[in-house]
């Protein structure tokens, strides 16, 4: 087993886990929004959504009624545009509700198999919409997924999120995967009247929080109606509403994000 993962993840050059303390904090919008942004400039992408406790991936790109293509020990990702290719743990649910069912050895063994069997081919980037927490199951997939080229971080700008979003630096400085840097989203409100930013939550926490804890600041994403918007009604927000603030400010962030990582063999 462990051959067959080694081969199928040999063929991509950078592997970018979006990981987050806890659920809510806007980890799949992130990952969703990156892996968009990167097929449309260009790079041959695949978004993998791991998720197991709510994978929302399939809401995000209007895919819920999709299920896996392929053959046994083979899953064939789904392919958004011409250079996305996305899969979900929701393809393989009939009913996406049943994810709660899923408990313990069970859980590890379908996060095992699902990322082994995914014949993604040649890849610039896999972006994965990882389980948010710091147990067994972002843990199980740091290692199958082995020599990561960096993992994002996502929080929002309150105290209790920065409290669990410590764990989860800590966690990557313990597993030895480098951090590209942390993001703090939902930070301030784009006022749809006058496109100025409103604070909400207290805003900053999370670059102050990187700044303590050495590692990069990749930047604050505002909160905006219309992310919810796209993301319910299964449109892309970087394809749909590329002209608009947020967007612009979305795109500076996975700006720094790709050019911390190393394109091989470019
Ligand atoms: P997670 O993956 O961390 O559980 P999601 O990305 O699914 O979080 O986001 C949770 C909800 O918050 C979704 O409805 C999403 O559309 C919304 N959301 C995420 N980021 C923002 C934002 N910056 N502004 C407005 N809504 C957001």
């Amino acid at each position: 087993m462990e051959n067959d993962i080694k081969d199928r993840l040999s063929k991509i050059k950078n592997k970018i886990v979006v990981l987050s303390g806890k659920g809510g904090v806007g980890k799949s919008t992130v990952a969703s929004n990156l892996a968009m942004s990167l097929a449309l400039k260009g790079y041959k992408t695949g978004l993998l959504d791991v998720d197991i406790h709510g994978p929302s991936i399939p809401t995000i790109f209007g895919l819920e009624s999709e299920h896996v293509q392929g053959k046994e020990n083979e899953m064939l990702p789904l392919n958004f545009g011409d250079n996305l290719k996305i899969i979900s743990i929701g393809f393989l649910l009939d009913d996406p509700d049943a994810a709660i069912i899923w408990r313990g050895p069970m859980k590890m063994g379908a996060i095992k198999q699902f990322i082994k069997d995914v014949e993604w081919g040649e890849l610039d980037y896999l972006i994965v919409d990882c389980p948010p927490g710091t147990g067994d199951e972002p843990l199980s997939v740091i290692q199958l997924l082995e020599d990561i080229t960096g993992v994002v971080i996502v929080t929002t700008p309150q105290k209790l999120a920065i409290a669990d979003v410590k764990k989860s630096i800590n966690f990557c400085k313990k597993v030895n995967v480098p951090i590209l840097g942390v993001v703090e989203n939902m930070s301030g409100l784009i006022c749809p009247k006058c496109n100025e930013i409103v604070e909400i939550f207290k805003s900053g926490g999370g670059e102050k929080m990187a700044q303590n804890m050495n590692v990069p600041f990749l930047g604050k994403i505002p909160l905006d109606p219309k992310i919810v918007d796209a993301g319910d009604s299964g449109k892309p927000f970087l394809y749909f509403y590329s002209e608009t603030p947020t967007a612009k400010i979305m795109e500076n962030v996975i700006k720094q994000v790709i050019d911390k990582t190393i394109k091989k063999g470019d």
